[in-house]
């Protein structure tokens, strides 16, 4: 396959005209009343996106001609051809530089000749383009800014806040229980028998499930292979020729199709399978909370309840107290349950103390009389 070649296009320095590859001086666009700038060595070809393919047998020579070369002398750009300087008459020698080919991967052709040529910016795009991006963003930070800062004050203020009042002590509550137990015979079921237990059955059971492997069997199923089925050419880059030509070149590949095809395999195949365990009943003795006699008050002295085990099935089990405080303000009572012994000692009757609370107006935290905390259990 014969490689297509198509024209490229350049930026003349001097009018920032386009031009045509073929041109080693500038001819403006398509040609006509350019400035006539020699092309200079520092050229950057483009390919516009829509360039016909060179079919003009004179025009595939002068592509073929080889890279052009760039005077020396006067600087000028001659055809791959020549022997000496259009522009000045000198013969080329090794000095004059040919203009560099380079090989682009597809796609990698540059299509417009954007940066081709310093074409100076005009002032005004200069000044105006930076300057709305910057000023957006600082106004972005700045509401950003004052908005972490409305939240970290709020944040003090519900957090930090916090209000003292007196408060009197009106009551101070105290409960004491002891539990009574007695050992039971229980009757219960499980899979594990606990030590002491006296077991009363027992029977065979199916306790979980699992998959296990039975069998394989052979079954088809459908698969698409990939065979080779010759070559193929494909477009696999574009060269450029040095000389406003560009070359696109044609690589060859093995072509693949698709065949569909049946194999055979081994699929697995499960069934559950029961997992059997035995099952018990039992019975056994535990201490078992039958009652609980309480006493209360308010204030000191307190005494624990009387607690009797009848019997010898019966024993005495834990003791338990719960000690509370009721405080008054001018908005009603509060009741505080589960002060720790020693915090409840500290208050007494009638007394007042201080009490702080948040924002919410729930209580934060107590201080006695004489400044000590009061702590909850
Ligand atoms: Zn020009
Ligand atoms: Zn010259």
């Amino acid at each position: 396959m014969t490689d297509r070649i198509f024209e490229m296009h350049w930026i003349c320095p001097g009018c920032g005209g386009e031009c045509r590859g073929r041109d080693e001086r500038c001819n403006g666009p398509n040609g006509q009343a350019g400035c006539g700038a020699a092309r200079p060595a520092s050229v950057r070809f483009f390919l516009p996106g829509a360039a016909p393919e060179v079919t003009d047998p004179e025009l595939v020579a002068d592509a073929l001609s080889g890279p052009d070369w760039t005077c020396d002398h006067c600087g000028g750009a001659n055809n791959g051809g020549a022997s000496s300087c259009a522009s000045c008459g000198n013969a080329r020698d090794a000095r004059d530089a040919a203009t560099p080919t380079r090989l682009h991967a597809p796609g990698e052709m540059p299509s417009t000749g954007a940066a081709a040529a310093p074409v100076r910016p005009s002032r005004r795009m200069a000044e105006a383009s930076p300057a709305p991006d910057a000023g957006d963003g600082r106004m972005f930070a700045w509401i950003l800014g004052i908005c972490a800062l409305l939240i970290l004050v709020a944040g003090w203020l519900i957090l930090g806040y916090s209000s003292e009042t007196r408060v009197t002590v009106t009551a101070l509550p105290w409960t004491r229980t002891i539990a009574i137990e007695e050992l039971k015979t229980l009757h219960e079921d499980g899979w594990s028998v606990p030590a002491g237990a006296r077991v009363t059955d027992r029977d065979r059971r199916i306790r979980s499930w699992r998959n296990v492997l039975d069998h394989y069997e052979t079954r088809t199923r459908s698969v698409t292979r990939q065979v080779a089925d010759g070559t193929e050419s494909y477009a696999c880059g574009m060269q450029d020729m040095g000389n406003g030509y560009a070359r696109e070149r044609t690589c060859s590949r093995t072509r693949y199709r698709s065949v569909q095809d049946t194999e055979t395999y081994q699929e697995p195949v499960y069934r559950n399978e029961p997992v059997w365990d035995t099952f018990y009943e039992w019975d056994i003795d535990r201490w078992v909370k039958v009652r609980s006699p309480e006493a209360h008050g308010d204030g000191e002295p307190r005494q624990w309840p009387e607690a009797v085990a009848t019997g010898d099935r019966e024993r005495v089990g834990p003791r338990q107290e719960t000690l509370s405080a009721a405080l008054r303000d001018e908005n009603g009572v509060v009741w505080v349950e589960g002060l720790r012994e020693a915090s409840w000692r500290r208050l007494e009757r009638g007394t007042q103390i201080t009490v702080e609370r948040d924002i919410f107006g729930s209580l934060q935290s107590i201080r006695a009389a004489d400044g000590h905390p009061i702590v909850l259990n």
